[in-house]
């Protein structure tokens, strides 16, 4: 298995790793020596054998600049040349392999992309606005992100298997709408064995930073479904206009909140912050950490919803948790990830923004509303440990997600032995 050294690949790979390795099959992760410069500690107590590659750059070398690591992608050309079958992991929703693919191999016809207004209609979604489409396609970003992922799909035709992240009964006519295409055979939800309700906790996990422990504590002594949990993931950062409506919002909601604000207190010019006062007025029913164990969190009961930037591990994790979800996306495929909470999946709410993004007070206080009081909570609450359940299923003996993984390992098996 190869992997950019990131970890929201990182942590689906080593969970289908150990799931290999429980079958008998033998594994090894390669990554980047950097990679294993930055997350050291974390590669140490894993069953699965790591290698390490240099990437071609010396380890001081500032790797926030994203040429480099498109460059990095190349992999599929690399396999095919040696002759060897490819399986390809799609670490997102299965919807977004059919976006992409249908765009990029030209399949089905797409709207005027510079018009975030225009209706998007593919086959199995509900038609919806181009703002929804993953940002990395629009000629909002840059031509670059847009060219690694053409690359990406022109370069599928050498891969043998494309297996995926999330599971069929979420998704169920989206993946078969790729069936006469290139199918995709979903294995997940690739989670942690601790989301699934394995009591042991000290998993191996690959995290770019420690987390504050002590709030599990703090979340013990709240009441049963009383807590709103909010996380922007490890990128994205707020700008202070939607720092300060968030504060105002949980301020007027007088719920309990746990907070994940990665630059809280720090110098940094570019990192926003809160306003005092709200610190001061929400004391004791607020708590704010730099970084949090978010499964945990979301495993506990405590916690009534989650406001999240919806980046796909974090979608995911609220799936297999029953935690419903306050969208606020910010880029990648995270709009289109809320597009899917709000509208397939329905486990949530999806916040409505300006034309500068930005969501003002009132609309998160009715968000909150929708998740946490009336027959609206109540209908996204059921659904949500609906899906929950589905999940598990789909994961154990006889589960679509079982079954794809065995029929994956069943023909590498026969493909790799010929
Ligand atoms: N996460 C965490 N603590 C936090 C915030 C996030 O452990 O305080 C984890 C979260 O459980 C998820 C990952 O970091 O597995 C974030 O991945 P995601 O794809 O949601 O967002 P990204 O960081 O890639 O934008």
């Amino acid at each position: 298995m190869v992997s950019l050294p990131l970890q929201g690949h990182l942590n689906p790979m080593l969970n289908l790793g150990k799931r290999l390795l429980s079958k008998g099959v033998h594994v090894t992760l390669a990554t980047t020596e950097d990679g294993y410069h930055r997350m050291k500690q974390n590669f140490h107590n894993s069953e699965v054998q790591f290698e390490f590659f240099s990437d071609g750059l010396s380890l001081d070398f500032d790797r926030s600049k994203v040429d480099e690591l498109i460059n990095s992608l190349n992999v599929q050309d690399v396999i095919a040349d040696h002759g060897l079958p490819c399986a390809m992991f799609w670490i997102q929703a299965s919807a977004l392999y059919s976006i992409y693919y249908r765009y990029y191999k030209n399949i089905d016809s797409f709207p005027n992309l510079e018009d975030p207004n225009e209706k998007v209609n593919l086959p199995s979604l509900p038609v919806f606005d181009v703002r929804d489409l993953p940002s990395l396609m629009l000629p909002s970003s840059p031509p670059l992100y847009g060219e690694g992922m053409n690359y990406i799909f022109q370069a599928m035709d050498k891969l043998k298997w494309i297996l995926g992240t999330s599971f069929y009964e979420i998704e169920e006519e989206i993946v078969k709408s790729m069936d006469s295409l290139k199918p995709i055979y979903p294995i997940g939800p690739s989670v942690s064995p601790f989301l699934l309700g394995e009591k042991k906790t000290n998993e191996f996990r690959a995290d770019l930073w420690d987390s504050e422990d002590s709030c599990i504590e703090w979340l013990d002594s709240k009441p049963f479904s009383s807590v709103i949990y909010i996380s922007f993931g490890s990128i994205t950062v707020l700008s202070q206009e939607q720092m300060n409506n968030f504060a105002s919002a949980l301020k007027n909601s007088n719920k309990s909140f746990l907070w994940v604000i990665r630059s809280h207190g720090s110098k940094n010019s570019n990192a926003s912050d809160l306003p005092l006062e709200f610190l001061e007025e929400t004391k004791g029913r607020g708590l704010i950490v730099k970084w949090a164990p978010q499964e945990k969190v979301l495993m506990h009961p405590s916690v009534a919803c989650f406001i999240s930037h919806c980046g796909w591990n974090s979608t995911i994790e609220t799936l297999v948790t029953g935690v419903p979800v306050i969208c606020y996306p910010d880029w990648s495929d995270q709009r289109t990830n809320a597009m899917l909470i709000e509208n397939v999946f329905k486990n949530g709410v999806n916040l409505k923004c300006d034309e500068n993004r930005v969501a003002s007070t009132e609309e998160i206080e009715r968000c909150i509303r929708e998740v946490m009081e009336g027959p609206s909570a109540l209908k996204i609450k059921k659904r949500a440990t609906e899906i929950k359940e589905l999940a598990r299923k789909s994961l154990q003996e006889g589960g679509t997600s079982h079954q794809n993984l065995d029929k994956f390992i069943n023909d590498f098996t026969v493909t790799t032995t010929v």
